[in-house]
């Protein structure tokens, strides 16, 4: 595809199978051809932010596409594949098998009830930014660069590496 848009999105999965959940759900945005992925971050486990006492961690990851969908196609197709993983959203910030939020969609600025571009807590979430960060070095998001909102994000040491084990 060329002359697509590049988006950034941000997956997290802290229910059931996580990291299958991840990748089947990576490979799920991109059937179709009007979702390329350029590229994939490593994934990270994360101490759950907000929500109820006790949840599961978190496993998190981010990946660049790029997409000739509009922004509100782009979320109904993360919408989609999150359903398709049977997404409970009972609790908000509570456990959920996937979700996938949109963070940037090329240089659109948008503030609409269905979508926020872009994504308005991205800039203070080190699960988002650190992975980000990583994949990207050269990533900015509101003209500062990813990695040095990562470094300022307050849950930024309740992110780590993923370590397979117990089971996954
Ligand atoms: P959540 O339950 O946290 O995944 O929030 C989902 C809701 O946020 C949906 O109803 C979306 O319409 C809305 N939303 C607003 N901005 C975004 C965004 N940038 N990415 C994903 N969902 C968004």
């Amino acid at each position: 595809m060329s002359g697509g848009v590049r988006s950034v999105l941000a997956l997290g999965s802290n229910l059931g199978e996580r990291r299958d959940t991840l990748s089947l759900a990576v490979a799920a945005l991109a059937e179709g051809g009007d979702v390329r992925l350029r590229q994939v971050s490593e994934v990270v486990q994360t101490k759950p932010v907000g929500g109820p006492e006790g949840q599961p961690d978190f496993l998190n990851m981010v990946v660049e596409v790029e997409t000739s969908l509009g922004p509100l196609e782009l979320l109904r197709r993360c919408q989609d594949v999150e359903n398709r993983h049977h997404r409970v959203r009972e609790v908000r910030w509570g456990p959920r098998t996937l979700d996938i939020d949109i963070i940037t969609y090329g240089d659109v600025v948008l503030e609409t009830p269905e979508l926020t571009l872009p994504h308005p807590r991205a800039a203070g979430r080190a699960f988002v930014l650190e992975p980000w960060a990583r994949m990207d070095p050269a990533a900015t998001l509101g003209g500062t660069p990813v990695a040095e909102l990562a470094d300022r994000a307050a849950d930024r040491g309740g992110v780590g590496p993923y370590r397979p084990g117990g089971g996954e």
